[in-house]
């Protein structure tokens, strides 16, 4: 069997990989507090592979092997519909916050099935066995795999050969007859410090005289030459009563630095072919996308649960305003999860056997989450009540002066003042504390902003058809 365990996937972080953390190289991640809280929560995947009842759902055979359910390439709607419960239960483990290390790399490796399949036949490159070696490798070895997609991009209104730096897309900056020698920075590279591979891909399309910057590549995380800097966002201590969500997991994002680094052509699949660059980029959000909203499932479900546990003990259950927001935090959370999973349904077959969420669908349920999910988070506050942010120490509650006044004035309807505090401790956690902003930026900006999400849509519907109807309606023909 290919799966790791948890502890082998930890020893394996121990390679000599270049990571600094606020303004120190990290000798050993594995014992760095911050990044190991960010390491034990990956782990997740490989307890839940080992672990009954999950071991069914995160494993999968695969050419007589039981390997990683995430490295099952999708050839039906099943396998989408089975990826989106072991990522929705994985990040439920994981008190929302997701796992990554498996999702976010297997996105990028579809997508480069996908991309390199149509790169070689029409150009006669020869890259998709190159893309092919790296799935069988990683799916053997069960490797934890960061993607870095989003360059720095300096002037937003000007593309890579616009900028008056070069390096603000990372570009080839050497060709050798062994590989090629790379240079940029990468931002927001989520579990970068705790993978052990990265695929590199390009973040938008390029054009003729963009040829260095049509680049993509795989590579160890330890690689010379590659310097992780961490982002130190929720590192503080916590406690666990308090922050009931965030005082055992996280994740880590890097700015991901690229300072002249080679790469063996081996691990190269695309030096140069424009016209793959802007394929490849789409072609990875569209599984992207559905990992995103998969991940978010537990997120939404929980805003719903949380306001309805506050409004019980609160007294506010049947008050006309909270059963309506009520009401519409059930449907945010129904339409969210019910368009994902009509995204597989409706999903397609493409070369070379790889098959793929629909690309309207996809996207109209990630931006429907992220359009929604600021308002979601105001009601559940509204409902919730100031104390979100006023409540007394949990700690307070041990002290004899005090402690009895704070169980008579605290109690709400139920009449338990502990259990009401935990319920919005976890509150404060999910909807207002900094986990609160880190998934609000993540459900704007991760994955693709909201108009990036809007324009794939966009593309994908059928504005000619509904012109069509609406010249016939109006009686002017086509
Ligand atoms: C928590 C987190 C984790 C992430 N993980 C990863 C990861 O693992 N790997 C990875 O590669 N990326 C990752 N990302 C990056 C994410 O995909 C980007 O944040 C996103 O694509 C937006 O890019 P940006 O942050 O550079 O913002 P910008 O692109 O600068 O966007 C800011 C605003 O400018 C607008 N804008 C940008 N360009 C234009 C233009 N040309 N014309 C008009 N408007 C424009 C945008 O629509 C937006 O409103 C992560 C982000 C977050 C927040």
């Amino acid at each position: 069997m290919s799966v790791k365990s948890p502890a082998e996937y930890v020893e394996s972080l121990r390679d000599g990989r270049r990571v600094m953390f606020r303004g120190a190289w990290v000798p050993d991640v594995t014992e760095h507090p911050v990044l190991r809280k960010a390491i034990d929560h990956a782990a997740i995947d490989y307890r839940l592979a080992e672990e009954e009842p999950t071991r069914e759902l995160f494993t999968a055979e695969v050419a007589g092997e039981r390997v990683s359910r995430f490295y099952k390439v999708p050839t039906s709607a099943e396998d989408l519909l089975l990826r989106m419960r072991a990522i929705e239960t994985a990040t439920a483990e994981g008190r929302t916050v997701v796992t990554l290390i498996h999702e976010i790399g297997t996105d990028a490796l579809f997508a480069l099935l996908r991309v390199a399949a149509a790169c070689d036949k029409a150009r006669g490159t020869a890259y998709l066995p190159r893309v092919e070696a790296l799935l069988r490798r990683a799916r053997a070895e069960d490797w934890a795999l960061s993607v870095a997609q989003t360059d720095s991009k300096g002037d937003r209104a000007k593309g890579p050969s616009g900028q008056a730096d070069p390096d603000q897309y990372l570009r080839i900056v050497e060709r050798r007859a062994d590989g090629i020698v790379v240079r940029g920075a990468k931002l927001h590279t989520s579990v970068s410090v705790n993978s052990n591979a990265m695929i590199v891909l390009p973040t938008r399309a390029m054009r003729t005289g963009e040829e260095d910057y049509a680049v993509s590549f795989w590579l160890p995380v330890a690689t010379p030459g590659l310097k992780l800097i961490a982002s130190p966002f929720l590192s503080g201590r916590r406690s666990p009563i308090e922050h009931p969500l965030s005082a055992e997991h996280k994740m880590v994002e890097s700015f991901t630095w690229f300072d002249d680094v080679f790469v063996p052509w081996e691990q190269v699949f695309l030096a140069g072919e424009v016209d793959y660059a802007g394929p490849l980029a789409l072609s990875f959000v569209d599984f992207h996308r559905f990992t995103a909203v998969s991940y978010k499932l537990p997120l939404v479900d929980l805003l719903v649960g949380s306001a309805g546990l506050m409004a019980q003990l609160n007294g506010i259950a049947g008050a006309g305003h909270v059963r309506d927001k009520l009401g519409s935090l059930a449907m945010y959370a129904a339409t969210v999860r019910r368009l994902l999973e009509a995204s597989a349904l409706l999903g397609r077959m493409e070369d070379p056997g790889v098959f793929v969420p629909d690309t309207l669908t996809v996207n109209t349920a990630k931006y429907h989450f992220a359009h929604g999910f600021h308002e979601a988070l105001r009601d559940v506050q509204d409902i919730a009540g100031g104390l979100l942010v006023t409540a007394p120490a949990w700690d307070d509650f041990a002290s004899e002066d005090v402690g009895p006044a704070l169980h008579k004035y605290l109690r709400g309807a139920t009449g338990d003042a502990e259990e009401r505090l935990r319920a919005l401790y976890l509150v404060t956690d999910l909807a207002v504390g900094d986990l609160s902003g880190y998934h609000e930026v993540l459900a704007v900006h991760a994955e693709g902003s909201l108009e990036a999400e809007k324009l794939a849509a966009t593309r994908h519907f059928d504005l000619a058809g509904t012109v069509r109807l609406a010249r016939r309606l109006a009686g002017i023909g086509d």
